[in-house]
């Protein structure tokens, strides 16, 4: 079994060419393309934002990779203007050579007890001892998914437009988060305040979360 970290790549974007383009958009509402400068979009964005004029943000998308638990997909998924692909568990057999005939498990730092953390890596073991016995014995990979925990990594693509990013940052990025998705979350939110502030800046996040917890952000 091999114990991993989590990431998170983000898409290259440019933040302000994002947000010209939605002001582009926008300016189709009162016609008044004529007024676009090279700094005109702050104050659009800040004045729709601050009367719900939300709508505009659709125009725009991110699409981002993460590496986590499935537990964080789990939740992550049930936000319906976000678009997913997620490794199967169906079809990726972790007892083949490309996975190293081994599971791999996201490391649940935040278990600071040690004695817990014993129990939580003996129990994933006898899962893996599990999963490859059934294997062996002919099991289908969709029988043996059915012992996959929630702390399985995997790999999903996740896509949303402005809009539904803002909403998933408010949403997930607070201490009533599991710390598996706050990991991921905090750190894309931080970086999207420093290329997008005028839309992101005023969403709030745990403070208290431990940035040696922070997954790895990267840009591809
Ligand atoms: C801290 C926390 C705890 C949670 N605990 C649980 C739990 O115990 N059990 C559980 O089942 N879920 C739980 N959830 C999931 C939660 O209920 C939502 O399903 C999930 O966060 C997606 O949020 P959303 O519906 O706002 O977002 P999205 O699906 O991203 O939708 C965006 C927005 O569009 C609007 N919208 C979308 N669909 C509709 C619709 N059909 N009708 C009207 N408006 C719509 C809403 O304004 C919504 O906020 C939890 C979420 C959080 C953040």
């Amino acid at each position: 079994m091999k114990i991993v970290e989590p990431w998170v790549k983000v898409e290259d974007f440019d933040g302000k060419k994002i947000m010209q383009k939605i002001e582009r958009a926008c300016r189709t509402c009162y016609r008044s393309e004529d007024k676009i400068t090279d700094e005109s979009y702050k104050n659009l964005l800040k004045n729709c934002i601050s009367r719900g004029h939300e709508s505009v943000l659709e125009h725009e998308k991110i699409t981002v990779r993460i590496y986590n638990d499935i537990g964080s997909y789990k939740d992550l998924t049930r936000h319906r203007f976000a678009s997913f692909s997620v490794e199967s568990t169906r079809y990726c057999s972790y007892d083949k050579d490309k996975y190293g005939n081994e599971i791999s498990f996201i490391n649940p730092v935040y278990i600071e007890d040690k004695e817990t953390y014993e129990i939580w890596k003996n129990t994933m073991q006898q899962i893996e001892n599990g999963y490859i016995a059934m294997k062996k014995l002919g099991a289908s990979t969709d029988m043996c998914r059915n012992i996959l925990p929630h702390s399985v990594a995997a790999e999903y693509t996740m896509t949303a437009n402005i809009r539904e990013w803002k909403h998933i940052f408010t949403l997930r990025a607070n201490n009533h988060v599991h710390p598996a998705i706050r990991q991921v979350m905090i750190p894309l939110l931080k970086y999207f305040k420093e290329q997008m502030p005028e839309i992101f800046e005023e969403i709030p996040y745990d403070e208290e979360f431990n940035p040696k917890y922070y997954a790895k952000l990267s840009v591809e």
